[in-house]
């Protein structure tokens, strides 16, 4: 066999692997969740907002539901509009992914309906420099129960962020979890600034159901969860000048 073949045929084979893979690649990113994240980031980069909250679900999607026909997104959406009220006060520019019983599907174009709400409020969040999703749990165990603070895996500051506002939410509410929570498989913690997503209590236990029905409890919950955002910011721009001296 002559030289030049033995040469030639590898590189060949090599280019079309590499051309094979290319094509792969680009096929799964295109069709895949990514891009259109990677869409809707383009799409929402100008920064609005210092804090975006989001009380989790409203209109048809209730969330999870107690026992008696109570609603997870009256709850979210009563301790997020304190946390506004709180938030504003101290200075922050405040955005909220809804501010009444609706879901914000309509910022999307295609999907599902629960697809595009949950593109919505990714979208939203982008517009701000920090983000927080407020929801209360539900599972089969109804001893299960107490607060759960997730975080985007791997990303430094968003644990930071999560860990402040953890230590504040002890001091109104049991834990269900020692420890922030690492996720990466939850949209809203994909967006581009910190967000962070807070399960408050569960809904099928009945203490935290009791507690969460509680007026009271429910503006402990929006001030402890202020002052974790509160302390964050501080720390963060603490950290911002430390950096720049
Ligand atoms: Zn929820």
């Amino acid at each position: 066999m002559p030289r030049w073949i033995i040469v030639i045929v590898p590189k060949k084979l090599g280019w079309s692997i590499i051309m094979l893979v290319c094509c792969l690649g680009l096929l799964f990113y295109f069709g895949s969740e990514p891009m259109a994240i990677y869409t809707l980031n383009l799409a929402n980069s100008e920064i609005k907002y210092d804090i975006m909250l989001d009380p989790g679900h409203g209109g048809i999607d209730p969330g999870a539901i107690g026992k008696g026909d109570i609603y997870e997104k009256h709850y979210v959406l009563d301790i997020v509009l304190q946390m506004a009220e709180i938030l504003e006060d101290q200075g922050l520019k405040v955005g909220l992914t809804r501010d009444h019983d609706r879901d914000v599907s309509h910022l999307v174009d295609k999907g599902t309906r629960h697809r595009r709400d949950l593109l919505g409020r990714f979208k939203l969040m982008n517009q701000a420099k920090l983000g927080i999703s407020v929801h209360a749990n539900a599972t089969k165990d109804p001893t299960e129960s107490g607060a759960i603070v997730f975080y985007m895996k791997d990303r430094y500051i968003d644990k930071v962020y999560a860990q402040i506002v953890l230590e504040e939410l002890e001091k109104v509410q049991v834990l269900n979890e020692r420890k922030v929570v690492p996720r990466n498989t939850l949209i809203l913690l994909k967006a581009n600034p910190p967000v962070i997503l807070v399960e408050v209590g569960f809904m099928t236990n009945p203490t935290d159901l009791e507690k969460l029905g509680d007026p009271q409890f429910r503006t402990n919950l929006a001030h402890a969860l202020s002052d974790g955002i509160i302390k964050f910011v501080q720390w963060r721009s603490a950290e911002k000048t430390e950096n720049s001296i």
